[in-house]
């Protein structure tokens, strides 16, 4: 190869580099602008994205993911997120919820950690077998976690991933259970959440009408478990029941 050759094939080379970085960089540019979830890119400590094999493994073995789970996979996204807790301390947030409440709970989160509303803990149940009582003693905030209602087929809104809990110790589930005999029964959960239930006392971590976390929700459509009257779930957010029934009924099928 004499020099001129050289040149010629040294030249030809270099426009191929810049060719390919070029045309990567549009293939790039362009994913970006794509509708699918994966290739969209989201601030650092928030992404939301699709149930790795890793993922997966860990939600069978945690028993979020039971062996009855109809839900599919393809139909639920796991969601990073940064979160506060009271002192100020960031941590880096998890929660696996249903596809149709990804983006909208993301934003939500988004605006909390902005607003340093507090959140103290938020991992998957799966680090607590799926054991909410448990889960909500330790005041975690969660989502996706597979079951049926009791005695029916109808899957549970946190079975859909279509309901999050948040705070769940300070803002307790409240009910009261009427027996066959007459007698009554109280139900709280967490039980550790009682001196919670009081919510005319200040407390920290509080879920109250018209805060913050409140009026995020319910802006995307949920409904509050703290506006029901047969019974009070007040770290309860949820989508309407027109909406996850459709849901419920097409999986069930
Ligand atoms: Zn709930």
């Amino acid at each position: 190869m004499n020099d001129k050759e050289f040149l010629k094939n040294y030249i030809g080379i270099g426009i191929l580099l810049v060719l390919s970085v070029f045309l990567t960089g549009c293939g790039k540019k362009n994913s970006n602008t794509g509708s699918g979830s994966s290739s969209k890119e989201y601030r650092e400590g928030f992404s939301v994205s699709e149930i790795s094999d890793d993922l997966f493994l860990r939600m069978k073995r945690g028993n979020t993911y039971k062996e009855d789970c109809i839900v599919p996979r393809e139909d639920l996204r796991y969601l990073l997120v940064l979160h506060k807790d009271l002192e100020g301390n960031i941590h880096q947030g998890e929660m696996v919820v249903h596809k149709l409440i990804a983006e909208d709970v993301l934003e939500i989160f988004e605006k909390l950690y902005d607003a340093g509303y507090p959140i103290e803990r938020m991992v998957l149940p799966d680090n607590y077998l799926a054991d909410d009582e448990i889960m909500m003693r330790d005041n975690n905030s969660s989502s996706f976690n597979f079951r049926f209602i009791s005695h029916t087929n109808k899957i549970s809104k946190h079975g859909l991933g279509m309901a999050v809990d948040i705070n769940t110790l300070y803002n307790p589930y409240h009910k009261i259970v009427t027996n066959e005999d007459g007698s009554t029964e109280e139900v709280i959960e967490p039980a550790t959440g009682e001196p919670y239930l009081d919510r005319t006392r200040e407390f920290d971590y509080k879920i109250e009408k018209d805060d913050l976390c409140y009026n995020l929700f319910i802006e995307k459509g949920f409904e509050w478990g703290g506006d029901w009257t047969d019974r009070k779930d007040y770290q309860h957010f949820e989508l309407p029941t027109d909406i996850t029934e459709e849901y419920s009924e097409k999986y069930t099928k």
